[in-house]
């Protein structure tokens, strides 16, 4: 079986500014893959190239086989992205925005109300769905996006940042909804986070990259143990060179 994902010597160039110095990682099908590290190292820059949405200067990324620069198309239908930086049509009911993002994502042939009732069903928002987004709380916003993201069982979801500055509520469904969702349908999940309370009880793999390099792989319980700590914020603390 093909990997979910498989980046090879990435490389990004924005002018004068490197981004990325090479960095080679692969994701299992049904993973929960996190990337930390410290504000501007390349999270977002490796996710949106992943995402289709910014080719590698050098380097290749293939998404369940296809490569994302010549079968960009392909990738996109089995993949869904959630910006770190995202929102709702503000004047549009959540039953409304999920209606519509359905029949943009969906495949052709897909039972749209099916899909619909289950955005429903992840984001548990219930009557309040028939309200405009505007009038949501910042965790409500985003449970509808991430409830956008998961609807049509993508093969790939990737998520930047999916809880942040949310509170212990709405962060807690999120996180519950991305676990579940990732082991009963067997999603592929690309995450990214500052939470190392988060990273740690959800993923099943994490790498640190620190200024365009990947610095650390493995699962939680093998960095621990690697680095002698007592949990992630400690490891990435040694390893970023904080402790
Ligand atoms: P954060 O945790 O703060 O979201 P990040 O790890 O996601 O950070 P990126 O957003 O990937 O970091 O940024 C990596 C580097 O690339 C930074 O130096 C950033 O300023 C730069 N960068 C990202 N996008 C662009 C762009 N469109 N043009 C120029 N520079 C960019």
């Amino acid at each position: 079986m093909s990997l979910a994902v498989e980046a090879v010597s990435l490389t990004k160039q924005f002018g004068q500014i490197t981004a990325l110095h090479g960095i080679t990682f692969s994701i299992k099908p049904g993973e929960i893959f996190g990337l930390i590290g410290p504000n501007g190292a390349g999270k977002t820059t490796t996710i949106r190239m992943v995402c289709t949405i910014i080719k590698p200067t050098s380097g290749s990324i293939r998404i369940f086989g296809y490569d994302s620069d010549r079968q960009a198309e392909k990738a996109r239908q089995i993949l869904t992205y959630l910006p770190e930086e995202s929102g709702a049509y503000p004047n549009l009911t959540g039953w409304e925005y999920l209606n519509f993002m359905a029949k943009l994502q969906a495949q052709p042939g897909t039972d749209i109300k099916a899909v619909v009732a289950e955005a429903a069903e992840i984001c548990g928002l219930g009557d309040r769905l028939k309200d405009k987004a505007k009038t949501y709380s910042k965790g409500m916003k985003r449970r509808l996006l991430v409830a956008r993201a998961l609807m049509t069982r993508p093969k790939l979801a990737v998520l930047d940042e999916p809880a942040s500055g949310l509170d212990v509520m709405h962060a807690y469904h999120i996180r519950e909804t991305v676990k579940r969702y990732a082991r009963e349908h067997g999603v592929t999940i690309l995450l990214s986070s500052h939470n190392m309370l988060e990273v740690e009880y959800l993923c099943d793999r994490v790498a640190l990259i620190n200024k365009g390099q990947l610095v650390m792989e493995g699962t939680p319980k093998e960095l621990k143990t690697k680095y002698n700590s007592e949990n992630l914020e400690e490891v990435f603390a040694k390893v970023v060179g904080y402790a």
